[in-house]
């Protein structure tokens, strides 16, 4: 007798984000602001000690609190996680029954697909536009209304594109299907585009956010699930009963009530980012095929070089994400930046003048996007 793994575990493999050591990572959408010295002071001088050995709050009540106060949310609605990702495990695992035909879209951000494969949910990957990466909001509507969808999950900000729908349109699709849509918001304090103070009012909306992109808290897995009380409840029933830690509570909550830091973080990310962008838009001749606009703390690109390009960085030591022909570069400071832009010429400049442009079969570059899909999927796009 031996024992042996199922299929859905055979050919699985750990999530390894990138090895080695790189001067400048520009790969995972973190933060590159520091929390300020006197903050964590803050929250650590009032973390009682002497309650280690007992269990957490498994509501996060203060926590919660502090997050419903900044977003001005009723805290009854706020449901904190160990990261947002334990959350779109949780609610995907518990919402949904083997077979459910839940539908994600590509490209996206590639932890939605793989839960609803774990679960064994009956999932679906949703093209969005070729070209322009755009979501037809009324063909998506139809397609869930004519296929019996159960549930969508998609973020917005969307992780890559770095594209943001307007809130009436997610509203509109909320209110035109029966399906639960999962919003995950983890870029969405980068963009004037969310839904979450209206978040209660429907039965079918859970909205995610995440304190490890715009707060610079990835450390600390700290994550959100805003729902009408229905929805909380049955998340709060789900999930396991202490699953937020007494430190990650006390540093959350002292950040949510300092908002003029918060504030001077997307500020100063948000000016490094359209710096970046500008300067990559006025390189006059580079790789660049297509520079899309973005809502993030991140670039989105397309060029034909994408691999040449990733590669010949991190030769340079400089770590940027590659995704079958598109690039996703996280804005870093104003110095990392400069560094990118620098050597990002440089390669560009080289790539072009070896003239490999030409030599190119016009044919192989157009390529489909579910083969782009396969191809993000294997690359990953875990952060
Ligand atoms: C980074 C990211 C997350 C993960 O957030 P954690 O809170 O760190 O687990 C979730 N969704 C999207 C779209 C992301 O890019």
């Amino acid at each position: 007798m031996a024992y042996e793994l199922n299929d859905k575990l055979k050919n699985l493999v750990p999530y390894k984000p990138l090895e080695g050591e790189y001067d400048i990572r520009l790969d995972a959408n973190e933060s590159f602001v520091a929390l300020p010295q006197d903050i964590l002071d803050d929250a650590m001088g009032n973390f009682d000690l002497s309650k280690i050995n007992r269990y957490p709050d498994p509501y996060a009540t203060d926590l919660c609190e502090a997050f419903g106060k900044y977003y001005n949310v009723k805290p009854k609605y706020v449901t904190a996680g160990n990261g947002s990702d334990e959350l779109i495990g949780v609610i995907m695992s518990g919402f949904f029954s083997k077979d459910d035909l839940v539908l994600t879209l590509s490209h996206d951000f590639s932890m939605y697909a793989f839960y609803a494969e774990i679960y064994e949910l009956n999932h679906q990957v949703y093209q969005k536009d070729p070209e322009t990466l755009e979501v037809d909001m009324t063909r998506l509507i139809a397609y869930i209304n004519e296929n019996n969808v159960k549930g969508i999950i998609f973020s917005n900000p969307c992780n890559p594109t770095s594209l943001c729908m307007p809130s009436d349109e997610i509203f509109r699709l909320v209110t035109s299907v029966n399906a639960l849509v999962i919003l995950d918001e983890a870029y969405m304090d980068f963009a004037p585009k969310s839904c979450i103070g209206e978040g209660y009012k429907y039965d079918n909306l859970i909205i995610l956010r995440t304190c490890s992109k715009a707060l610079g808290l990835a450390s600390i897995r700290l994550g959100f699930a805003v729902a009408n009380s229905t929805l909380t409840k049955a998340i709060q029933s789900l999930k396991a009963p202490y699953n937020v830690n007494s430190i990650t509570q006390a540093i959350g909550a002292k950040v949510y009530r300092k908002a003029i830091h918060l504030y001077e973080c997307h500020a100063k990310i948000t000016r490094a980012r359209d710096h970046l962008r500008r300067s990559l838009m006025n390189l006059d001749g580079s790789i660049i095929e297509k520079l899309f606009d973005t809502s993030a703390n991140f670039i989105f690109m397309r060029t034909s070089y994408a691999s040449e390009m990733h590669a010949r960085l991190l030769e340079r030591s400089i770590a940027i994400r590659l995704m079958g022909d598109y690039l996703r570069i996280t804005v870093g400071t104003i110095k990392e930046n400069e560094a990118f832009l620098t050597e990002f010429k440089d390669i560009s400049d080289e790539l072009l003048s070896q003239g490999k442009y030409c030599e190119i079969d016009e044919s192989a570059k157009v390529k489909t996007i579910s083969d782009i899909a396969s191809t993000v999927n294997k690359g990953g796009n875990n952060a």
